[in-house]
């Protein structure tokens, strides 16, 4: 599938990930790689090569990244390791053993990195995808009031779309974002928020579904693997509302729908990155199930939802604010029907 931020070919549909989840980090019988102190400075400034297979032990990988921050001055040769930033492999998911890379599975988040190294990095070593600048931000959307333009960290260089796989009681989905506009989260292998989607809906069995703020995708795409007719996705952040339209069609072997028709590129809902007016960005053709997703303030859409809904999840990323996570769920009472919940 063409990737919406390079322009190539980087994104794969779900169901090629997922076949390839149990070998992509599991080393060839010739890998070997040392495991370094990441809280103290490369010892040697060197760094082993990928192995014949062509992964490399994320260690290694991590020491040829140090070496060219040193080497760029972004990094003094004193610092430790830890100090090249944060690794978030592709595809991301609960693992037991740290991983052996192949190319392209590694986005880069650092704090140091200049833009002039981050190219080097990624014209350097095989197994980064793409580089990102971060800061003490968080990314994307985190105010239920909408007021301002969220956060979102530099892409430097290369690409910063990539997909984590969640696991649900039965099946897998997969969620690709571009990580530079959407907070950061890793599948644990066991998670709460899934788990009560799947319960709540073979609890209630709707109909019509409703995520309300869905982020990437994630929870609404879930339901929809429960065969629900109606599905609808809603985000007020031009990319969770654009990733959760990608989304469906990255795991369509498991939705039952023929098309997805998306009304607005990448770029063009960039230009308006967040919306109060509720606005529908795609909608899915043909098949059992009908998605709709929508760009726009989730206390809004009872204005675009049928008179008959039977279950929504709300998933605000403010919940320490419980008076206000109050006010969104009565004015969400107020105006749809069916159960809700925060998860
Ligand atoms: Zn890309
Ligand atoms: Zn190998």
């Amino acid at each position: 599938m063409k990737c919406p931020v390079c322009g190539e070919d980087c994104v794969q549909a779900a169901h090629e990930i997922i076949a390839m989840q149990p070998t992509i980090f599991a080393p060839c019988s010739e890998c070997k790689g040392r495991t370094l102190n990441k809280q103290a400075p490369l010892p040697d400034q060197t760094y082993g090569l990928p192995c014949a297979c062509g992964k490399r032990f994320i260690d290694e990988v991590f020491a040829h990244m140090y070496v060219i921050m040193v080497e760029e001055g972004v990094l003094q040769p004193t610092e430790p390791l830890i100090r090249v930033g944060t690794p978030l492999v592709h595809p991301g998911f609960a693992m037991a053993q740290p991983p052996y890379l192949p190319v392209k599975s590694l986005v880069l988040l650092s704090r140091v990195v200049t833009e002039s190294c981050a190219k080097r990095i990624v014209s350097e070593v095989p197994e980064v995808r793409g580089v990102i600048r971060s800061s003490n931000a968080v990314p994307g959307l985190s105010d239920i009031d909408l007021d301002g333009i969220p956060d979102t960290y530099d892409l430097l260089a290369g690409c910063d779309v990539r997909a984590n796989i969640f696991t649900t009681q039965n099946e897998k989905v997969v969620i690709y974002k571009q990580q530079s506009t959407i907070h950061i989260e890793f599948p644990r292998g066991f998670d709460p928020k899934i788990i009560e989607v799947g319960s709540r809906v073979r609890h209630v069995k709707p109909r019509m579904f409703v995520d309300a703020c869905s982020g990437a995708g994630t929870l609404g795409i879930i339901a929809g693997l429960y065969d629900i007719p109606h599905v609808v996705l809603n985000d007020a952040w031009y990319a969770a509302a654009f990733w959760s339209a990608y989304n469906l069609q990255v795991n369509r072997e498991n939705l039952n729908f023929e098309e997805l028709k998306m009304f607005f590129s990448y770029d063009e809902m960039k230009r308006r990155p967040v919306v109060k007016d509720v606005q529908k960005i795609a909608e899915t053709h043909g098949g059992s199930q009908y998605f709709e997703v929508f760009q726009g303030d989730c206390l809004q859409l009872h204005t675009v939802l049928p008179e008959h809904v039977d279950l929504t999840v709300i998933d605000l990323f403010e919940k320490k604010e419980p008076e206000k996570v109050q006010k969104v769920i009565d004015n969400w009472k107020a105006h749809v029907s069916g159960e809700v919940f925060i998860p």
